[in-house]
């Protein structure tokens, strides 16, 4: 393969290339920081550092030399600016953290290193993680590589752009409400938000601590177990973190079905189909890029079950109090004392907190921190908070009688591809709308999948979502690596991709 078109490789074709010795990891990094340079009006970075990565790439090739290489040593990366790193500033997208240094990687952030992947720098996501557009950074907007007039979705916007646009074969990304799965439907990439407590959460700056989980957004579900694999398992610094064995992604996603046969290696695999994800005010064009990955799916062998999941438009508002709440709490400790910003004028100790939390944040995370305090306060802790805590139970039991029914549930990921920039105006309502699809796994703390399944208005990508079980990544994988192997879609690259 010639020099100009590595960028085309996704993580598991480049481990093959660095096995066969076609090419180097320094010249693949090379290669890739030339391209982010040429795309920075993409938005995409925020921090980056060619020496730094290009040391870790020669690194990694002297491992590979001694013949202890694993599937990512070599491989180039980037994380959501929300993981915190001792080498390169962690922001979380706001202005509070501008220029902070962490004494210490994110745990996820550790893995991939020792696994040998090289971190080229950090990428843009909205302040806090909070945002569905990647318009809330206090450090500019992402725009979607497919068409520079329109978002790339968020929080994890700028990990969808960089692998849309093939300035990185894979990136971390972050999901509390969708952050993960919704980027990579309107930037047409793979992205798995793993059961909660897969991933740790050390080091992950904090937005829901109940919600927030890690996952990797990369071209392909076979890309994605490669990095799922390296950045999970039990870590004791964080006290949710799930106490399972360590688990290989990569075999689990090729392992045949009972049943299956090579031209239908879903044999067997139920669907479900909740009602409530089909509604009338779903997109015609998402709608119908939806059923046809679907009808996909019954030729690999899958069976479609209609099943309902009666409570998902009460996600918003149970998602939209649980959130605010943790985040309020979460988000106290940026006081202008311990981290980042502090004002530089102020009169006393209660006035350079009021300053500094008045300069520091942006308008959305204000907003989130005082509907948190509001439903957490003494008044209306009981009709918000708890009301929204009972129905998130009950939530999470439509799905357990829905699986008692179906293996997996499919639907859209958004109601809608992509949106132009600034569509939303000052309505904050009109995002939250659209995170319905996204918000009832989060809830229950499910596995989530978005698979590219076609293209809908102007062109844009559309995203299959499919939820599983509890743990059930595997199954979610092997559905999704049956599906690429099928069709094409995670193949077609935007415009941006060939400059
Ligand atoms: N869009 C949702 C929000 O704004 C989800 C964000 C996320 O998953 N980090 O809260």
């Amino acid at each position: 393969m010639s020099v100009a078109a590595w960028h085309r490789l996704g993580v598991a074709d480049l481990g093959r290339a660095f096995a066969r010795g076609e090419a180097s990891s320094v010249d693949v990094t090379q290669h890739l920081l030339a391209r982010i340079e040429r795309h920075a009006a993409l938005g995409a970075f925020l921090a980056r550092d060619a020496e730094l990565a290009l040391a870790a790439a020669r690194e990694a090739d002297a491992r590979r030399a001694r013949g202890d290489a694993t599937p990512l040593t070599g491989v180039p990366i980037a994380h959501k600016d929300i993981f915190v790193t001792r080498d390169w500033p962690s922001t979380a997208g706001s202005k509070m953290l501008d220029g902070y240094r962490s004494p210490f990687d994110a745990t996820v952030v550790a893995r991939l290193a020792a696994a040998g992947a090289v971190t080229l720098g950090k990428l843009n996501c909205d302040e806090f993680a909070m945002g569905s557009a990647n318009e809330n950074s206090a450090f500019g907007v992402v725009r979607n590589p497919w068409d520079a007039a329109r978002v790339p979705g968020g929080s994890s916007g700028g990990s969808a752009a960089a692998v849309a646009a093939r300035l990185l074969p894979a990136a971390t990304g972050t999901d509390t409400g969708g952050s993960i799965r919704q980027p990579a439907s309107f930037c047409g990439v793979t992205g798995i938000k793993p059961t909660y407590g897969t991933c740790s959460r050390y080091g992950m700056i904090a937005f829901a601590s109940s919600l927030d989980q890690a996952g990797p957004m990369a071209r392909s579900a076979e890309d994605c177990a490669l990095l799922l694999s390296a950045m999970s398992g039990f870590d004791e610094r964080d006290s949710t973190s799930a106490q399972r064995p360590p688990q290989d992604f990569h075999a689990l996603m090729r392992a045949p079905r009972d049943g299956a046969t090579p031209s239908r290696p879903l044999a067997g695999l139920r669907v479900g189909l909740p009602r409530e994800f089909f509604p009338p005010g779903l997109a015609a064009d998402v709608a119908a890029a939806v059923r046809a990955a679907l009808a996909e799916f019954e030729r690999l062998g899958a069976t479609l079950v209609d099943v309902s999941l009666p409570r998902t438009e009460l996600s918003i508002p149970v998602y939209y109090i649980i959130a605010p709440a943790e985040a309020s709490s979460n988000l106290s400790r940026f006081d202008g004392v311990r981290y980042g910003h502090r004002a530089a004028a102020y009169d006393d100790l209660l006035d350079m907190y009021k300053r500094t939390r008045a300069e520091g944040f942006g308008a959305e995370v204000k907003r989130r921190i005082m509907i948190g305090t509001y439903v957490l306060s003494h008044g209306y802790y009981d009709a918000y908070y708890l009301q929204a805590q009972k129905l998130r139970r009950m939530i999470a039991d439509d799905f357990r009688q829905c699986f008692e029914q179906c293996d997996v549930i499919a639907g859209p990921v958004a109601p809608t591809v992509a949106w132009p920039l600034g569509a939303q105006g000052d309505d904050p309502v009109k995002a939250y709308l659209a995170d319905i699809f996204t918000l009832p796994a989060s809830l229950a703390g499910l596995p989530g999948m978005s698979v590219p399944a076609g293209f809908g208005e102007g062109g844009m990508p559309v995203g299959l979502q499919l939820i599983g079980n509890y743990f059930a990544e595997g199954t979610l994988l092997h559905a999704a690596y049956a599906f690429q192997q099928a069709t094409d879609f995670h193949l077609r690259e935007p415009r941006e991709a060939s400059s």
